[in-house]
């Protein structure tokens, strides 16, 4: 392994969104993002940080600083030292965007399935499919985002449907969130809605009513409700998960 990267945190935490909600699983989130959603709640990983953390003990927030970039054995190691315990469920590779670093995991990814057996669990923006083909062989689970404009301030149709497609064809599990928040545009989700039906109608949507901020207002409860109703015209498999780690003021 000669491809290194830049990491921003390796920790042990509960999931906190989608339909793995409550899971335990290993965090290893790495920096850098090429989108600016306004509801984001991990600006801090925007830019590759010269240093990230690593914690110590599954759980305990001891963490440790380290120098970026690091290598595959590095991360390999530290997560290893998370799976010890035996007490988590998935490694969830996470970000800022993990899929800026793809030419990075498409050499670590192999190794780490050889390693360490759990599911692999991406969650990503969706918005990168010819990244994303580059590492689909050994990713288990999918979270991918369709960004609504209206909401996020970012506008990613086409690449979302072609990130989908991939994802689809491969028969690799998958759901896709929809992040909604007061200023929602029906216009907008109807589109998203009938992109995913043309593409595959059985493909599970979580509605994730936006954790509340300055920009990024509730959606109130009847908006929420209608909402469900549309997407049930649309799709089979329709859930509404809000965001649950900051009710247990976790990370
Ligand atoms: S893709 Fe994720 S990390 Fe990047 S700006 Fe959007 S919410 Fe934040």
């Amino acid at each position: 392994m000669n491809a290194t990267a830049n990491l921003v945190e390796i920790f042990s935490a509960i999931q906190g969104e989608g339909i793995y909600v409550g899971e335990r699983q290993i965090f290893l989130r790495l920096g850098g993002c090429d989108l600016r959603c306004r509801f984001c709640d991990s600006a801090h990983t925007w830019q590759p940080p010269p240093q990230g953390r690593v914690e110590l003990t599954p759980g305990v927030r001891d963490f440790q600083k380290i120098t970026n970039p690091v290598t595959g054995a590095q991360i390999l190691a530290w997560l290893q030292r998370q799976f010890q315990g035996g007490k988590h469920q998935a490694i969830s590779i996470t970000g800022g965007e993990p899929l800026l670093q793809a030419d990075f995991l498409a050499e670590f990814l192999p190794q780490l399935k050889k390693q360490i057996s759990l599911p692999i669990y991406l969650e990503t923006g969706g918005h990168r499919p010819q990244e994303f083909a580059q590492v689909l062989p050994w990713l288990d689970i999918i979270a991918m985002d369709y960004k609504l404009p209206s909401v996020s301030g970012e506008n990613y149709h086409s690449e979302h449907g072609e990130f989908l497609r991939l994802a689809v064809q491969a028969g690799v599990e998958i759901f896709v969130k929809i992040i909604l928040d007061r200023h929602t545009q029906v216009e907008e989700l109807t589109k998203a809605l009938a992109m995913m039906q043309g593409i595959d109608p059985q493909v599970l949507v979580i509605l994730q009513p936006v954790t509340p901020r300055p920009t990024s207002p509730a959606p109130t409860p009847a908006q929420v409700l209608t909402w469900q109703t549309l997407a049930q015209d649309y799709l089979q498999r329709v859930r509404v998960i809000p965001q649950t780690h900051p009710l247990l003021g976790q990370l």
